[in-house]
């Protein structure tokens, strides 16, 4: 059974086989923990991703697919890089955010990760409600059945840690 832990911090200063992005389909970089990645990574990152859209991704990842690249400076084997849906009230967009957690576990298992670290994806400049997103996180970690062995879910400030605390326990 995959071992769910919850940690209020930054991302980029965790230590696991991989960290996951929530990036956006061009995966050229941006804001949030998409650039605190790149920032703190450095630019090896960024050129794997030039490599995979000049390959396979020419149109860039769909959302709610998961893609590996180097982690480069991070304290990490791997980043994998996840699309999450933009929230949108007229549409039910649930599905492709839970792809996004099972796709990034399914790359990292295939890669042989055991430890993968998740930000709360798309529930920063997507506006995803944090507690709903932290209830997909859960409930789609939970039933995914991967070899990855620790998830662990690293939220950026309280309110979003009591999100997930929430739908943990
Ligand atoms: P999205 O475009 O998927 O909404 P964002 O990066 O804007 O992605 O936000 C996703 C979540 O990541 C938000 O809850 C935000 O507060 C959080 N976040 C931002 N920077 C970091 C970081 N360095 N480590 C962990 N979480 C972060």
């Amino acid at each position: 059974m995959t071992a769910i832990e919850l940690v209020q911090g930054d991302i980029t200063r965790e230590s696991v086989d991989v960290i996951v992005n929530a990036a956006n389909s061009s995966l050229l970089g941006g804001g949030g923990v998409d650039g605190a990645i790149h920032r703190r990574g450095g630019p090896a990152i960024l050129e794997d991703c030039r490599r995979l859209r000049a390959a396979h991704l020419g149109k860039g990842l769909p959302t709610g697919q998961a893609v590996a690249t180097t982690a480069g400076e991070l304290d990490a084997r791997w980043v994998v890089h996840t699309v999450g849906p933009v929230f949108s009230t007229s549409e039910d967009r649930s599905g492709l955010l839970a792809s996004c957690y099972r796709e990034s576990l399914r790359v990292a298992g295939e890669l042989g990760a055991r430890s993968v670290a998740f930000p709360a994806i798309s529930t920063g400049v997507y506006g995803w409600p944090m507690d709903d997103g932290a209830r997909i996180a859960i409930e789609t970690v939970r039933a995914a059945g991967t070899t990855v062995e620790q998830v662990r879910f690293v939220l950026f400030d309280r309110p979003a840690y009591e999100a997930f605390a929430a739908h943990l326990h």
